[in-house]
């Protein structure tokens, strides 16, 4: 098809949705590692991954069988609302960089969670109102799953009960009242409200908290709550299945005028927007149908795939979680508070995890100020806000763009671009009063994180 013909925005027609999730684990021939329980080292059966999660979303979690799982048709509905999400041509980007290269970006922010977090939100809601459930505990970083997961509580009538990470509590005070808006109950994490909270609170006086920390008290709280389960927004084989919407919306825009990606690039905070815009395509490379090159791209002061360690790592700071196979820091890293709360993860999807280490996947680190940089010019040029999580895969995008430049390739670009920043305006702040610092932890930091991991004799 002719260059001239593909709009600035691919949208699909309602009939062209898809209807089902895509299962990558079941076309890969290594599988990612299973879960163990943290207390017995075995893997963990559905009976216990039950207690913790809905019973529907701990069959997803094992289930690396089958490919394709039905998307409940309550589920379809809400997609529609506010789906599917467009596929931009940055054509005034690609003209403003003078490359030869064809940029798109894959926009998840145009709902009121403003972040691709709705697509598994509304999934995991789905599942717990089937059970009978009261409602669920969870914790969040920047904000956007918890105001995600709001919204999805408040859509199925559930009660949900948010875990704030203190530092995103304190410095947006306006992500805290949406989700107050839509009924859900916010804490700032550490808290007192928990035993693991006070233990934390004790060990570490002033701690700014940590994604880490604030899962282990939604984990605790729900434990204690009758009718309640515990849900989490990234880093699960469900949620990277659920945002599979993602890559499969990409791939079928994509197809619609014939194109080929050679580059697919994502932020990877928890794996899973980067996993789920990815499925599709590494499910072609790994049958060996098709080629691509994949990029993850993570804060350099939060530098799980390319300075972490490929081993067993409880999923949480208070070690209550079972244990994922993934690259990780160590759950003890506690990472400076660095402006993209969403990536701010010791540890990684282990889906990912086996990708990367199969060497399917490239990892790249890049720092706050070059990310800003890169959301600025993004913002002036494609009217876009970026999210700072999402400006890393900007930054990267950027670069390779300008590769092209210099070697006169017409490569195809496809990146995730995760959301909107309009809550994190403390940190254009920062950028724009020129005070924003790029904090890079030493090796002697890191090892502090690794002295962290399990001893296991496996
Ligand atoms: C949470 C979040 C991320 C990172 O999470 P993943 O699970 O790695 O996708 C990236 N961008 C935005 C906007 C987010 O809210």
């Amino acid at each position: 098809m002719s260059e001239k013909t593909i709009p600035y925005k691919i949208y699909l027609e309602e009939h062209e949705m898809p209807k089902q999730w895509y299962n990558l684990r079941a076309d890969m021939k290594n599988k990612p590692g299973v879960l163990l329980n943290p207390e017995t080292l075995q893997p963990m059966t559905l009976e216990e991954l039950s207690e913790v999660f809905c019973t529907e979303l701990a069959k997803q979690e094992l289930d690396d069988t089958n490919a394709y799982i039905d998307i409940p048709e309550d589920i379809l509905k809400f997609y529609k609302m506010y789906r599917p999400a467009p596929l931009v041509r940055a054509y005034c980007l690609e003209e403003k960089l003078q490359t030869p290269a064809k940029i798109y970006y894959k926009f998840e922010g145009n709902n009121t969670s403003g972040s691709h977090k709705l697509n598994s939100a509304i999934a995991q809601a789905y599942y717990a109102k089937q059970q009978g459930l009261k409602g669920v505990t969870t914790e969040t970083g920047a904000g956007q799953w918890g105001t995600a997961l709001s919204m999805a509580c408040a859509y199925f009538d559930l009660d949900c009960k948010v875990y704030m990470v203190k530092v995103s509590y304190e410095q947006k005070p306006f992500r805290r009242e949406v989700m107050r808006t839509y009924g859900a109950s916010v804490t700032p994490s550490p808290s007192e409200t928990t035993e693991v909270g006070r233990k934390i609170l004790a060990e570490h006086p002033g701690t700014s908290g940590s994604l880490g920390c604030a899962i282990s008290e939604a984990v605790e709280t729900a434990g204690k709550l009758d009718g309640y389960r515990y849900v989490l927004g990234s880093v699960l084989n469900q949620v990277m299945l659920h945002q599979s919407i993602i890559g499969l919306e990409t791939k079928a825009a994509l197809d619609k005028y014939g194109i080929t990606p050679d580059i697919i690039i994502g932020c990877a905070g928890g794996g899973s927007n980067l996993g789920g815009l990815i499925a599709p395509f590494m499910g072609e490379k790994i049958r060996g149908e098709k080629d691509y090159h994949f990029i993850a791209v993570e804060p350099a002061s939060c530098p799980s795939f390319t300075r972490g360690k490929y081993a067993y790592d409880y999923c949480d700071t208070g070690k209550v979680c079972p244990l994922s196979k993934m690259y990780t820091l160590g759950s003890g890293f506690i990472p400076s508070s660095s402006h993209s709360g969403g990536l701010r993860y010791h540890g990684m999807s282990s889906t990912l995890s086996q990708l990367y280490d199969d060497g399917l996947m490239e990892a790249r680190s890049v720092e706050q100020t070059s990310v800003f940089e890169a959301a600025r010019e993004f913002a002036r040029i494609e009217g876009i806000l970026p999210a700072p999580e999402s400006s890393h895969a900007i930054c990267v995008a950027i670069d390779e763009a300008m590769k092209c430049k210099e070697t006169g390739e017409e490569k195809t670009i496809v990146f995730g671009l995760t959301g909107t920043g309009y809550f994190d305006m403390v940190a254009y702040e920062k950028f724009n009063n020129g005070e924003m610092s790029d904090y890079i932890p030493t090796d002697e930091e890191l090892q502090r994180g690794f002295d962290s991991l399990p001893k296991l004799d496996l």
